[in-house]
């Protein structure tokens, strides 16, 4: 009795091929089922390059569950990042980074602002000069 991993069906005896879906068991074999490994293109035997595929190496539903479990994976570690970011932001260190930045920021806004406007003027088009100097 062999167990075929691709179709998941079982057949009798000691069977050189799936009985369901023709693929052979853990060898790759010519027209004349000389055995050849998995990762073999040609028979090392005959030369032949009609060999059977193999059934996979892992059953579809442990596949199924590797990826089910790689999903999850990644969406642990999203929520951990995200928890991780929600618990840096609720920390008082980080909120009174975020609030000096802020105001610090405002800051530069507000002196901006009072700034004279031929003073404005004078640095905006001292700075496009330079960037068409740069072009
Ligand atoms: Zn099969
Ligand atoms: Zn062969």
């Amino acid at each position: 009795m062999k167990y075929c991993y691709h179709c998941g069906k079982m057949t009798a005896g000691d069977p050189a091929f799936c009985g369901t879906c023709g693929r052979t068991y853990d060898v790759r074999l010519c027209p004349r089922l000389h055995p050849n490994p998995r990762g073999a293109a040609v028979c090392s035997k005959c030369g032949s390059r009609e060999l059977s595929t193999p059934q996979p190496k892992i059953p579809m539903s442990l596949r199924l569950l590797a990826l089910l479990a790689r999903l999850g994976a990644g969406l642990v570690l999203f929520y951990l990042t995200l928890a991780l970011i929600i618990d840096a932001v609720r920390s008082p260190q980080v909120q009174q980074t975020f609030i000096a930045v802020g105001m610090l920021l405002s800051i530069l806004w507000w002196m901006w602002s009072k700034l004279p406007d031929w003073l404005q003027e004078g640095i905006r088009s001292f700075w496009t000069r330079r960037h068409d100097d740069a072009e």
